[in-house]
């Protein structure tokens, strides 16, 4: 059915448009969309405009005990209480056809997570069908501001990229279609992400995605692909730079070919996942949107989190009390704890502290391991991220841990916005 559609030749904006540029913010507790937002008003401050959009995954939902409605309660909330007129969206993070119906009533914006569908095969028939249908594809793409030649994808590389992504993007196009139906007239936000996988995708990879996704009718305004290089969980970004700017230049590029070509929604952008921390490809990135005239998505969810813990230390007594004992309760549970991000952390165990060590630590000591200061010789990578996927110690202790968030609600705020601030959006989004 899906192979015959065809695409439209002319861009079509769709009902609910994403802003230029967007952050997803993540809240594992629902306490801190106020001091997240504050950093979106910040920006618009400075003269950018920044739309702030809350995700949360399913993983996260299932760990903590909350749900989709919760999200969007803490987001309204926030939004009400500033007065924020700029408009806001709620993530369904990473959903697929088995859990995207949890999502259905509180999320607008849809991440349809199709990475674990990447190499299932299709026949060899509709492969061959899908090149037919895209004759365009064999012949040289001329792609704008990269300084490079045309994009040029030989005929085998095309038919070995159907192979590998065809399957995915018609599970996508299944999962787009799920949503429509039980939305009805409700305009939402569709994202396709295949970030979480092990091979990075090319440009000309992305191209031929983008093509199947305008195939398969999917309005997509944000695509995640997986980047070049290392993206682990609240670290910097561990590859190399100068592939990552070519190949991120490169991206935008083929997006906006791929606008042009096959009639897809104007505000398509790149999303990038794990984004949280990356700190030595922020001024790649903030170049190339400037030279491109494009947009970005930046998801950094899990960082808030460590925020809390951060300002729960600096508050000290029963606050840094609670950051000690949340440590240590990790340490104990560190492997249980790491199994699920086996693949987007790195811990290197022989670096963790002792909790007996860590017991006697000043909030400063806590903080400066903690806080993701590169030039700090007290920052300890391995102890962040530990952390990091530590959240289910504290969902454990409930109101215990939420009446301390409320005590401590000064110094957790300052470093919520802040860290969201100076070390993301400023380097991100803000003119160098
Ligand atoms: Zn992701």
């Amino acid at each position: 059915m899906a192979s015959t559609l065809t695409s439209s030749p002319t861009s079509k904006a769709p009902a609910l448009q994403l802003g230029k540029y967007s952050l997803g913010m993540g809240d594992r507790f629902a306490h801190e969309a106020e001091a997240q937002l504050r950093a979106c008003q910040l920006a618009l401050d400075a003269g950018v405009r920044i739309t702030p959009v809350w995700n949360k995954s399913n993983r996260e939902h299932t760990i903590i005990g909350s749900r989709p409605e919760s999200v969007r309660a803490a987001a309204e909330a926030a939004v009400q209480k500033a007065g924020w007129k700029s408009g806001f969206h709620i993530d369904a993070d990473h959903v697929n056809l088995n859990t995207v119906d949890n999502f259905l009533a509180a999320s607008d914006f849809f991440t349809i997570d199709v990475a674990d569908a990447i190499g299932k095969p299709v026949s060899q028939t509709d492969t061959v069908a899908f090149i037919q249908r895209h004759p365009e594809l064999l012949h040289p793409i001329r792609l704008t501001g990269t300084g490079n030649g045309p994009l040029t994808i030989p005929g085998q590389a095309a038919e070995a990229a159907v192979h590998k992504f065809l399957f995915a993007v018609r599970e996508a196009g299944k999962t787009y279609r799920h949503i429509l139906e039980k939305k009805g007239s409700t305009p939402f936000i569709t994202e396709v992400s295949m970030d979480e996988t092990d091979s990075p995708q090319t440009p000309a990879e992305l191209l031929i995605i983008l093509a199947a996704l305008s195939d398969e009718g999917v309005p997509v305004q944000t695509i995640a692909p997986k980047f070049t290089g290392r993206f682990n969980k609240g670290v910097d970004y561990v590859g190399d730079v100068a592939k990552f700017e070519a190949e991120f230049r490169a991206d935008i590029a083929v997006i906006a070919r791929a606008i042009e070509m096959y009639g897809l929604p104007p505000t398509l952008k790149l999303s990038l996942h794990s984004g949280s921390d990356k700190f030595s490809i922020y001024a790649p990135i903030n170049r190339a949107l400037r030279d491109f005239d494009a947009g970005i998505h930046v998801k950094t969810a899990g960082t808030t989190w460590l925020e809390e813990l951060i300002g729960l230390a600096e508050a000290g007594g029963d606050g840094l009390a609670l950051a000690k004992e949340i440590y240590a309760e990790a340490f104990a549970h560190r492997e249980e704890l790491c199994v699920p991000y086996a693949t987007v952390i790195d811990v290197d165990a022989s670096k963790l502290p002792a909790p007996s060590q860590v017991a006697k630590w000043t909030s400063e000591q806590y903080t400066s391991a903690l806080r993701h200061d590169p030039a700090s010789p007290h920052y300890n990578r391995s102890l962040r991220q530990l952390l990091h996927v530590g959240f289910k110690v504290a969902a454990k202790m409930g109101d215990r841990y939420l009446r301390l968030l409320q005590e401590c609600r000064g110094p957790i705020a300052r470093n919520v916005t802040a860290n969201l601030f100076e070390r993301h959006v400023k380097p991100i989004f803000l003119q160098q």
